[in-house]
C-alpha cells in the first residue's frame, strides 16, 4: 500500500463507524476503567461475542477491585467459566489485590504499572490506555497482526514481531487510538478473517497487497 498512514487510517475509521460492534458494553462510554479493564482480561484469547455473554452481570456483580477480591474464588470462578482458561480467575484476584494495595483500588494510567499487574502484558495494557484514558496507545495481538501483515504485505515469521508494533505505532492517529484499535479488531473479526477473508467487499481490495 503506497500511502502508509493517513488513507488507510481514514477508510478504516470510516469501515468502523459504519460497521463497528459499538453495541458491546465494555465500549459504553460509562463504562469504568476498571470494567474496562475486565473486560480486556475476558478478551484474552476469546471472542467478544463469548465475553458478551458473561461480562454484565460480571461487572454488575463485581464493580470494583474490592467487591472482586472480597468475593469467593469459587463464585469469581463460576462467574467466568464459559470463557475458559481458568487461571483468568487468579489474574482477576492478584490482580485485584494488586490495584487495592497499590493504587487505592483505581486501575492505574501508566503503562509501567499496568504491566506489573497479574495478567497484563502489553497489548492489555496498551489497550486499557486506549480505552479507559483515551491514550495514545497502539497494540498488536495475533488478529491485528494478520490485518496489518496482509495489508502491507509486510508479513514476518515472528508473531507479534517488533515490526508490527513499529507499523502500528506509526500508524495510530493521535486522539482517535481508541476507535482506531477498536476498528482493527472488528474489521479483523468481520472482514479479514484468519481462514476466509471477505476480499470483495473489502475497501482495501484495490491496494491490499496480499
Ligand atoms: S483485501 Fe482481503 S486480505 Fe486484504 S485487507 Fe481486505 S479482506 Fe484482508
Amino acid at each position: 500500500m503506497a500511502d502508509e498512514g493517513g488513507e488507510f487510517v481514514d477508510v478504516l475509521l470510516e469501515w468502523y463507524a459504519e460497521n463497528g460492534r459499538h453495541d458491546l458494553p465494555w465500549r459504553d462510554p460509562s463504562a469504568s476503567p476498571f470494567e474496562i479493564f475486565v473486560a480486556e482480561l475476558m478478551l484474552q484469547q476469546t471472542s467478544a461475542e463469548q465475553v458478551r455473554g458473561v461480562y454484565g452481570e460480571f461487572v454488575e456483580q463485581y464493580p470494583t477491585a474490592g467487591t472482586l477480591l472480597a468475593a469467593p474464588e469459587e463464585d469469581v470462578a463460576k462467574a467466568i467459566e464459559p470463557l475458559g482458561l481458568r487461571k483468568r480467575t487468579a489474574y482477576f484476584r492478584r490482580a485485584s489485590a494488586q490495584l487495592l494495595a497499590r493504587h487505592d483500588g483505581r486501575v492505574p494510567d501508566s503503562r509501567s504499572e499496568l504491566l506489573n499487574l497479574h495478567g497484563v502484558g502489553e497489548y492489555t495494557a496498551a489497550s486499557v490506555l486506549a480505552h479507559a484514558y483515551g491514550r495514545d496507545a497502539s497494540a498488536v495481538d495475533t488478529n491485528v497482526e494478520r490485518v496489518l501483515a496482509r495489508v502491507f504485505g509486510s508479513e514476518s515469521a515472528e508473531p507479534e514481531s517488533s515490526e508490527m508494533w513499529d507499523l502500528s505505532d506509526r500508524l495510530a492517529p493521535a486522539g482517535r487510538c481508541d476507535d482506531f484499535l477498536h476498528a482493527l479488531i472488528d474489521f479483523g473479526a468481520a472482514v479479514c478473517t484468519a481462514r476466509d477473508p471477505n476480499c470483495e467487499s473489502c475497501p482495501f481490495e484495490a491496494t491490499c497487497e496480499y
